[in-house]
């Protein structure tokens, strides 16, 4: 038994959902972004929540060929947790036979014991979701699972298609009958289309329509395929536990179930893992990678390895360039936790300013159902996060930040840092401003949630209330994310230059009209 495994049987895990209370804003120079949208789709008005901190896509796992697949991709579920929370499933097979289990809310919501012990056999597929295509309803959690002719297939996507409107109106056109209102689901009605020519043959063609961002795990009854899109937005890599194969979106699943990380599954690779061993396809011509630089700035664990290297190294580069492009003077520097803690690291060791924690999280925050009354001022922000008066009395500080998406979150926490006695703040980002939406598996798909897309970094100081606000440079942070720089990396979200054109209409929501 790994040691990593025996040490989770042991211990009692639970992750209590973080809630972040908004407070409306009353001081805005400018209007501030709402947080609810509306969209009527066939005569039902769908409520849209607009965050204020970017939303990860999803995260997929799979097990081939482990005794204990269920419980394995249990926990790599777990480890994946970060990437989504709406939704959790899992889909495990005999051999002969699969089992299924989906439901709304955190992986530990969705599994019990009993559950986890009825998802029996060797091979199970899993997959954590935050709605980027299709809304957030049980109906479309996943894994997706449908039968072809007595043979059943479950498929596990994290990305976007780019072109999933098209395809899927030509498919009704065909006949096919949609159960959900996912992406997701014309790959594999695309898939049973051509499954006469065989699996792997299929799936090539399959693959050859889509268009757009794809990290997939794909399970039969006695294969597990995991395959990736020819530009590599999203990571997906291979992992080997006993005699078992393993894939997940990040390696830090692989730390906590005692697996061993062998490589990245290729953009545009094909790799089926069956009883005969491991086979790789790779039926795209080369081409430019353009992997989610986001995904080191901030989607992805720190602990994992991305693309080749460690995220909390990466991160911590980005802080050191954003301390090399601007000199500042004040006497210490903080993340908001946990948002910038890494960056944080690196520009307080590049600087020589000292790193202090002047707020303090509280990580154990759950659902309230009681409202706060009037005299609780800025509940909603301090219920989460707490400033430390004795460390912020009277000082300069200089916050470390990530990403700003709306700016009213970072807004009403500056407010509570200057009630707390601070005398200047500023604020540094350890990426450039977010001006674009991303069609990629990412949940700001339009410019009106990003504050940047029409507001000056002027105009941005002003509304948050900072002293001043510095966005690292498009060049700094390429050079500090390493790899190929402009050649490798997707930067559409900052400088609009997409590496695929989404069809017209693209949004969260467009194939529910
Ligand atoms: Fe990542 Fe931004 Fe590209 Fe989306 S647009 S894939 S968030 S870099």
């Amino acid at each position: 038994m790994p040691s990593g495994m025996e040490a989770l049987r042991r211990g009692k895990l639970t992750v209590r959902l973080l809630q972040e209370h908004h407070k409306e804003n009353t001081l805005s120079r400018i209007p501030p972004v709402p947080k609810i949208t509306k969209k009527v789709v066939r005569g039902k008005v769908i409520r849209l929540r607009l965050f204020d901190r970017p939303k990860e896509s999803c995260g997929v796992f799979g097990v081939f060929d482990h005794e204990d697949a269920a419980k394995l991709t249990y926990f790599g579920l777990y480890a994946l947790q970060h990437r989504g929370q709406e939704s959790a499933g899992m889909v495990s097979s005999t051999g002969k036979s699969i089992f299924e289990r989906k439901g709304m809310g955190l992986v530990a919501d969705v599994f019990n014991e009993h559950a986890l012990n009825g998802l029996r056999g060797h091979i199970a597929v899993g997959h954590v979701r935050y709605s980027t295509t299709g809304s957030s309803v049980a109906k479309n959690a996943q894994p997706f699972v449908a039968s072809h002719a007595g043979r059943p297939l479950a498929i596990a996507h994290n990305g976007n298609l780019t072109n999933a409107k098209e395809l899927r109106n030509k498919l009704e056109k065909k006949g096919s009958i949609f159960q959900t209102t996912m992406d997701s689901e014309i790959i594999v009605h695309l898939l049973t289309h051509n499954i006469k020519m065989g699996l792997e043959e299929a799936l090539v063609k399959t693959l050859c329509k889509i268009e757009g961002a794809y990290s997939c795990v794909l399970m039969t009854k006695d294969r597990l395929i995991a395959f990736r899109d020819p530009n590599g937005f999203r990571p997906l890599c291979l992992g080997l536990l006993d005699e078992g194969y393993i894939v997940s979106s990040e390696t830090c699943a692989f730390d906590l179930i005692g697996a061993r990380y062998i490589r990245d599954i290729d953009p545009g690779e094909i790799l089926i893992i069956s009883e005969g061993g491991l086979k790789s396809i790779r039926p795209f011509p080369e081409q430019r990678k353009t992997f989610c630089i986001f995904e080191y700035i901030y989607f992805a664990r720190p602990d994992s390895t991305i693309y080749g290297q460690n995220v909390y190294a990466v991160r911590k580069r980005l802080g050191k360039k954003l301390a090399r492009e601007y000199p500042i003077e004040a006497d210490f520097a903080m993340p908001f936790p946990d948002s910038g803690n890494y960056a944080a690291i690196g520009f307080c060791q590049e600087s020589g300013m000292p790193l202090e924690m002047g707020v303090i999280r509280n990580h154990y925050v759950g659902r309230t159902f009681i409202e706060p009354t009037q005299s609780m001022r800025d509940f909603g922000v301090k219920v989460k996060l707490n400033p430390v008066k004795e460390i912020l009395n009277q000082k300069r500080v200089v916050i470390v930040e990530d990403s700003i998406i709306r700016g009213t979150t970072s807004r009403l926490r500056i407010k509570a840092l200057r009630e707390a006695g601070a005398w200047e703040i500023h604020m540094v980002v350890s990426c450039p401003p977010h001006r674009y939406p991303c069609y990629y598996g990412i949940d700001f798909s339009t410019t009106g949630e990003l504050i940047a897309s029409q507001h000056s970094v002027e105009e941005i100081k002003n509304f948050i209330g900072l002293d001043s606000l510095c966005y690292l440079s498009l060049p700094g942070m390429l050079e500090a994310a390493g790899l190929g720089g402009e050649n490798s990396f997707c930067l559409a979200c900052f400088n609009g230059k997409y590496p695929i054109q989404p069809e017209q209409g693209f949004s969260k929501l467009h194939l529910e009209s």
